[in-house]
């Protein structure tokens, strides 16, 4: 077995080891495998491991790198491609071209643009993008997210992220998948662990306030603490470092 291969089998018992202790099934969560700055080559490498879901943080990788591996697989390779980063207006038509799921919708115009150009497109019609709305919970990650810092005692924050919902699900080109977030760095497993739980409340409160027919899935895990969003109910896990190793960095 390659080290990939071994790092990726190896997570995955992980992840059913988690779901397990959860009383989930292990089934219920992909794990997304971030190849943000590895080569076309690293992706080929994961596809003929096993893996199928694959993540990316800059929209001109995204852009470069699908076709390409599109070119050696075909275009029935089975993968996914899912779109994590923050996404700057200007570039909101790769994304809309090229991925199958986005991670981190955080503002109104962002998903006006997306929608738009997917009309266009003429994807709206057959498949809406899933979009998760991305929350900041811990105040302490980065600026990125839509404010929810103090949902459980903020009308105010209520409204807007409810409104935000709303808006999103009724736009021609998306749909709501979930809420994502991030949780800090070098924070307590027991403070983690509070911001995972924070943002499933969040998500189930939002289902039922937009009466949704199914649970809002949930982003949110990464290396350092995907095995503790497992136990507080994330779907998708965004795993780079323990799958790759560590980025070079350009
Ligand atoms: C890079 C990145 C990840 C993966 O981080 P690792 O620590 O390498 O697992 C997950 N989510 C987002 C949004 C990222 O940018």
């Amino acid at each position: 077995m390659s080290t990939l291969e071994s790092r990726y089998q190896e997570i995955l018992q992980q992840i059913e080891q988690a779901a397990q202790q959860a009383k989930r099934n292990p089934d219920d969560i992909t794990l997304v495998a971030v190849t943000k700055t590895w080569p076309v080559e690293t992706i080929l490498e994961a596809y003929a491991a096993g893996m199928r879901h694959f993540g990316e943080n800059r929209a001109e990788e995204l852009e470069e790198k699908r076709p390409t591996v599109e070119a050696k697989l075909g275009p029935d390779s089975g993968i996914v491609w899912h779109f994590i980063g923050t996404l700057q207006s200007r570039k909101t038509n790769p994304v809309a071209d090229y991925a199958d799921v986005f991670h981190a919708l955080d503002r109104l115009k962002i998903a006006n643009r997306l929608s738009k150009r997917l009309e266009e497109n003429g994807k709206a019609q057959t498949r809406r993008l899933p979009t998760f709305l991305e929350l900041n919970i811990s105040g302490e990650m980065s600026k990125s997210g839509v404010n929810a810092t103090d949902w459980e005692n903020s009308a105010t924050q209520r409204a807007e992220i409810r409104n935000f919902g709303k808006t999103v699900a009724a736009l021609p080109g998306l749909t709501l998948q979930g809420l994502m977030t991030m949780a800090p760095w070098d924070a307590d497993p027991d403070f983690i662990r509070t911001v995972f739980k924070r943002t499933r409340l969040l998500a189930e409160w939002l289902a039922e306030e937009m009466r949704l027919e199914r649970p809002l899935a949930l982003s949110m895990g990464m290396t350092d603490d995907y095995q503790l969003a497992i136990a507080e109910g994330a779907t998708h896990v965004r795993v780079g470092r323990a799958i790759f190793g560590e980025r070079h960095t350009h």
